[in-house]
């Protein structure tokens, strides 16, 4: 039988990661369990070249920095990791602790459970065009290695936050960008959205892509009119689709959660309907809730905080801040 931690985090996203570093500073055995193959969550996923400006405290940052600087405190109290395992089944058993199971049917075991899982497990909508099969090595679903862009022509479909991100983030270092939305208007942020509009991205409100071409190099896109049916074609040597993802997010039903706008329903103690059973970031859902990253930080600290209290009711309500901690003052 695999040990007994104090506390199990699943998920590894940036909120799974502060809360690991959290759970260690309040002296908690700790381990985290993702089903992605390494830690950062949406960030890792989504948008690890991108920068980002409204994390208290940095100004500016990448993606991809921000990761590393999470792994590296998450990492200050040395918590177990174990990483590309899903977890599919959380049950309490006869004697309180939980047993988690991983769909390849690995056991871990816990006295509570902090649920930081964001969104749960996602996969991406593909592109579906004629002959979008040839070009796989050419179409992309996230910005991962912005060279793959640098001097092209790129064409990016999508219009939510994902897509126009991208299109801000390829505009200075491609050779044009084109970006192609089915809907009237985009779904991202008002001010981004009103930006475009002013930037030199060219934008297609009511096309869809309809068609690649043939071939093997990815020369051109074919983009359709909505409401005309008019095609014409845009050349095209990258293409960054953004259709959204496919989340599954129902195993939380299963495991006897209550979830309520989407996420998981949670008192200010972050404490779920389970007792034991903590949620935190993207996955809790409370009044007013905000699923940005400076509001699941403090709610990872606030779930260490309950589960401490819930092995040990005589537990201080909080940690003493980091500065006095013994780790770094020796
Ligand atoms: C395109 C985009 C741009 C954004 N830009 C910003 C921004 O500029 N600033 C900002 O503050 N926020 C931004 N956000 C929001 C921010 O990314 C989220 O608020 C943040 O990632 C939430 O972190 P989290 O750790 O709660 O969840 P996530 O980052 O979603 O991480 C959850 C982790 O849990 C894992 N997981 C899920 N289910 C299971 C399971 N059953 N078993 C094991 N592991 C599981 C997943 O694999 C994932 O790694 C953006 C989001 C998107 C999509």
């Amino acid at each position: 039988m695999s040990s007994l931690f104090d506390v199990t985090i699943i998920g590894a996203g940036p909120i799974g990661l502060y809360t690991a570093f959290y759970s260690g500073l309040r002296a908690l055995k700790t381990k985290v369990i993702d089903a992605e193959p390494d830690v950062g969550g949406k960030i890792r996923y989504f948008y690890p070249d991108k920068k980002i400006h409204d994390v208290g405290g940095i100004a500016e940052t990448t993606g991809y920095e921000l990761v590393q600087n999470f792994k590296q405190q998450a990492e200050t109290f040395e918590p177990e990791f174990v990483l590309g395992k899903r977890i599919v089944s959380l049950a309490k058993q006869p004697d309180e602790t939980f047993l988690m199971q991983t769909e390849d049917g690995e056991h871990h075991y816990s006295k509570t459970v902090i649920i930081a899982c964001g969104s749960g497990t996602y996969e991406v909508n593909p592109l579906v065009a004629t002959n979008a099969d040839l070009h796989h090595a050419k179409t992309h679903y996230h910005l991962r290695d912005l060279e793959q862009f640098r001097g092209k022509k790129v064409v990016i479909s999508g219009g939510g936050d994902a897509a126009i991100d991208a299109a801000f983030t390829l505009q200075p270092i491609a050779k044009s960008v084109d970006l192609i939305y089915r809907g009237e208007n985009f779904k991202g942020y008002e001010k981004r959205a009103a930006d475009l509009l002013l930037s030199n991205i060219h934008v297609h409100l009511q096309h869809e892509i309809t068609s690649l071409n043939e071939g093997s190099e990815l020369e051109t896109v074919t983009i359709c009119a909505k409401p005309s049916g008019k095609e014409e074609t845009l050349a095209c040597e990258a293409l960054f689709i953004s259709h959204g993802v496919e989340v599954d997010f129902s195993f939380t039903k299963n495991w006897g959660l209550q979830t309520a706008d989407w996420g998981i329903q949670v008192n200010s103690f972050m404490q779920t309907n389970i007792p034991g059973v903590y949620a935190c970031g993207d996955a809790a859902s409370y009044s007013r809730k905000i699923r940005i990253i400076s509001a699941g930080l403090h709610e990872g600290a606030i779930a260490v905080n309950s589960a401490k209290q819930y092995l040990d009711p005589g537990a201080a309500n909080e940690a003493m801040v980091s500065t006095h901690h013994e780790h770094f003052t020796n």
